[in-house]
């Protein structure tokens, strides 16, 4: 089997049959010919149905997640909850359950708690560390079990392998939220998951210039129920968003090299500083779960959360001080961003079990030179 990099770059991206065209063409087309009724070219019929450049997208990423399972499907949706959505309408009905994490993405709350919950949908949720609490929470109507390892913003880590257990003893699926991580730092179906999200958005996509999602699973007739609903509801990758996550791939591992390295750079300021409070990274030897982190994880990812002592209002102050990290939402890109969890991505989590603290400040690590991200912090944090 080729390496990581090399599935990266190649893995559903042969040259173009037609001219050779060793970078797989945007093809920015809605129909196709048919050689007499019914005479489809290779399948293809309408680009909802499918898209070559789509399915260039699909086939690397069940090769990055799931390499060597033949029946391993990848499906690349809109956005990242695009993809969520496609999978809640293919494996819930009315009267099921779910177990969330009390540590999650502030959308995909919102989107269990307004769209899936007044549909009919059960929702308890559990802490991603405790895979008892998680046991605790099913019932026998749980169908699925909902986590995100690392979490968003509290870089949580939960057992995949031991809360796979967990969840199919309960006859539930489990689904991982791969997004902190990448396909390149931890592939969860190789430890048991059933169904892999990202949003491609962050680092799949890696330069902050796509909206995207996607699914992969492991087991060939969910990946037709999947993809059944993928075409059936319609929330698709366009064929130039396609292109632009399959472009961001081709460097991931070399991205994420350097994000973890970064990273690991700006822990270490924020630990000696003394106006930060806790530090989150899973890469600490103090963070609580470091060691389900090392065995299931091949680095610790860009991703640092930390509590200012001085209170909400210096967390505010330092987000609009620095210069280099932007004040944004979102993560995963080239450039470095700094933002205030409670006020921008987890405003919609207020009140709900997942509010976080009003201190923290989350950081997404870029891959600029150390030396300056340090030296920016140092700046805003004084
Ligand atoms: C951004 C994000 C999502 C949602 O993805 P979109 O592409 O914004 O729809 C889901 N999960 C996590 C962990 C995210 O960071």
């Amino acid at each position: 089997m080729d390496g990581f990099n090399t599935r990266a770059i190649h893995a559903g991206q042969a040259p173009d049959p037609e001219t050779g065209a060793v970078v797989t063409p945007i093809y920015q087309v809605s129909t196709y010919a048919q050689d007499g009724v019914g005479g489809l070219r290779n399948g293809y019929e309408y680009s909802r149905s499918g898209n070559p450049t789509r399915t260039a997208l699909q086939e690397c990423l069940a090769a990055l997640e799931a390499p060597g399972i033949e029946s391993a499907r990848g499906l690349a949706f809109a956005s990242g909850l695009a993809a969520e959505d496609t999978l809640i309408r293919t494996v819930l009905k009315p009267g099921d359950h779910v177990v969330l994490p009390n540590d999650a993405y502030g959308g995909t709350y919102r989107l269990f708690k307004k769209v899936a919950e007044p549909w009919g949908i059960d929702l308890t949720t559990a802490a991603v560390t405790d895979p008892d609490a998680i046991a605790a929470a099913m019932t026998p109507k749980t169908k699925l079990v909902w986590i995100e390892t690392p979490t968003n913003p509290l870089l949580n880590i939960g057992d995949i392998a031991a809360i796979a257990e967990v969840a199919h003893a309960g006859g539930a699926l489990l689904v991982i939220d791969n997004t902190f991580a990448s396909s390149y730092l931890q592939q969860p179906l190789l430890l048991g998951a059933d169904v892999v999200i990202h949003s491609t958005t962050k680092y799949l996509g890696g330069h902050s210039d796509v909206v995207g999602g996607a699914l992969v699973v492991a087991d060939a007739e969910l990946g037709e129920q999947l993809a059944y609903h993928q075409n059936a509801m319609g929330a698709i990758a366009g064929p130039f968003d396609s292109w632009l996550v399959m472009r961001g791939i081709k460097t991931l591992g070399v991205r994420m090299d350097r994000h973890n390295d970064n990273a690991a750079k700006v822990v270490e300021l924020l630990e000696g500083h003394a106006g930060v409070g806790q530090v989150f990274y899973p890469g600490l030897p103090s963070h609580p779960n470091h060691e389900v982190a090392k065995k299931q994880m091949s680095g610790f990812g860009g991703m640092v959360s930390f509590r200012v002592k001085a209170g909400e209002q210096a967390a505010l102050d330092i987000c609009s001080a620095t210069t280099l990290f932007t004040l944004g939402e979102s993560l995963g890109g080239v450039e470095s961003l700094i933002e205030h969890p409670g006020r921008m991505t987890h405003a919609s989590v207020s009140g709900s079990p997942l509010e976080v603290p009003n201190d923290l400040v989350r950081l997404s690590v870029g891959i600029e030179e150390a030396d300056d991200l340090i030296a920016d912090l140092e700046k805003a944090l004084h």
